[in-house]
């Protein structure tokens, strides 16, 4: 049988060979703590401090801006936490879909006495700014809405965002309310496709994520811009200012810097690359497969996006169909039989249960070429042939 094709590059992405060259050194050799005085130790700080300034530089922003952590979960729970612990009886609002890693944190937080709240999307995935300017009262600490979604893959108008923030805190300067009000953004999916330059998207913290970028899986950071005061996240030996204690994970950090830069680098040429052939696999696929639809926003979207509900198609029973016929892609939906664990994005977009538990996401990535969206077309087609005449027959 061919080699399995991949097309979930969504949820993981292979480690580009130069991150891993990058890093190889700080494993057997410079395996120094960072903070030991001697020499060699010191040289370990040193290469550190140059990834923070390489991240730094590709976000516009100040190395010392940049708090390293494992991933994307723990940036957005430092965010959420770290606001939320000096802003006590504060209200803290997000769009509707959100990843897990800020729903989860926010429902905890409303338990502990904040009030949340959850600004709808419309139909297309774009959070609904009116519903957003409303949702934000005087008491409101944190808007948090994340640049590029994880499932429909729809991008949000972060300086659009940051503009009604910025309006809406000249009002409160106005009327001599003290309460700041700071914007955070989860831009996890983002690094690839999308300009990070932190000044123009009008954020004050941003998640990253270095295993979405062809680095190490548990490498990322959060950025807080220059005077925004975070609490702590994790006690400890006070590294990362004292707010994520814990020796420093060196070959993370440095595969994750080396990673974004060439994220970076890439990012114009593989958007326009992967818009083409995500183009052609959406128009393939609606032209030769009956009752498909694209979910989130046909334009405002990842380039390496695609996600439609099939008609009259189990989603999890297809995703294991193609699995069998070497194709790998994701559901759009956790869960088929419970609409309780079913994908929260799908039906904030107003998709009904069965639309939603139809579903699949479909994410391309750097190695994937024509011949094989080719053939995640053809397994498709032969797939919900399959499954659509089975279901007729029970
Ligand atoms: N935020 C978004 C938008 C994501 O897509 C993901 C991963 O799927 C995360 C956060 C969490 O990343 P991790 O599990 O690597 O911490």
């Amino acid at each position: 049988m061919n080699k399995p094709v991949y097309f979930d590059y969504a949820a993981a992405t292979p480690l580009d060979p130069r991150v891993a060259k990058a890093m190889q050194p700080y494993w057997a050799q410079s395996y120094y703590n960072p903070s030991a005085l001697y020499e060699p130790a010191r040289r370990t700080r040193e290469a550190l401090e140059t990834a923070r300034h390489s991240v730094a530089q590709v976000l516009g922003a100040k190395p010392g801006e940049i708090i390293l952590t494992a991933g994307a979960t723990e940036a957005n729970n430092l965010a959420l936490f770290g606001i939320a612990s000096r802003h006590e009886k504060s209200t803290l609002v997000a769009s509707a879909i959100e990843h897990e890693s800020v729903l989860e944190p926010l429902q905890y937080l409303n338990r502990l006495g904040w009030k949340t709240k959850l600004v709808p999307v419309r139909p297309n995935g774009l959070v609904d700014l009116a519903a957003l300017e409303k949702a934000i009262n005087d008491q409101t600490a944190l808007v948090s809405v994340m640049y590029a979604n994880n499932e429909v893959g729809t991008i949000q108008p972060l300086s659009k965002i940051a503009q009604i923030l910025n309006r809406i805190k000249a009002n409160r300067r106005r009327r001599g309310v003290k309460r700041p009000l700071y914007f955070h953004s989860d831009a996890a999916q983002a690094p690839n496709y999308l300009t990070l330059q932190v000044g123009r998207l009008g954020v004050d913290l941003m998640t990253l994520n270095g295993g979405k970028i062809y680095g190490p899986k548990q490498s990322g950071c959060l950025y807080i811009k220059g005077g925004v005061e975070l609490g702590w996240y994790i006690l400890g030996g006070g590294q990362e200012k004292g707010i994520r204690s814990g020796t420093e994970n060196v070959p993370g950090i440095i595969g994750f810097a080396k990673a974004l830069e060439l994220a970076e680098g890439l990012r114009v040429q593989e958007s326009r690359r992967l818009r083409q052939l995500r183009d052609y696999a959406i128009d393939s696929t609606i032209k030769t497969i009956a009752n498909v639809r694209l979910n989130g926003d046909h334009k405002q979207r990842l380039p390496n996006n695609i996600n439609l509900s099939i008609e009259g198609v189990n989603g999890e029973s297809l995703v294991h169909h193609l699995d069998a016929a070497g194709i790998l892609v994701a559901t759009g939906s956790a869960c088929s039989a419970n609409n309780e664990k079913s994908s929260h994005v799908l039906l904030a977009l107003g998709l009904k249960p069965r639309q939603v538990n139809s579903s699949v996401r479909i994410t391309l990535g750097r190695h994937t070429t024509k011949p094989q969206v080719d053939r995640l077309i053809k397994e498709l087609k032969r797939a919900v042939k399959f499954l659509r005449a089975q279901n007729q027959g029970e």
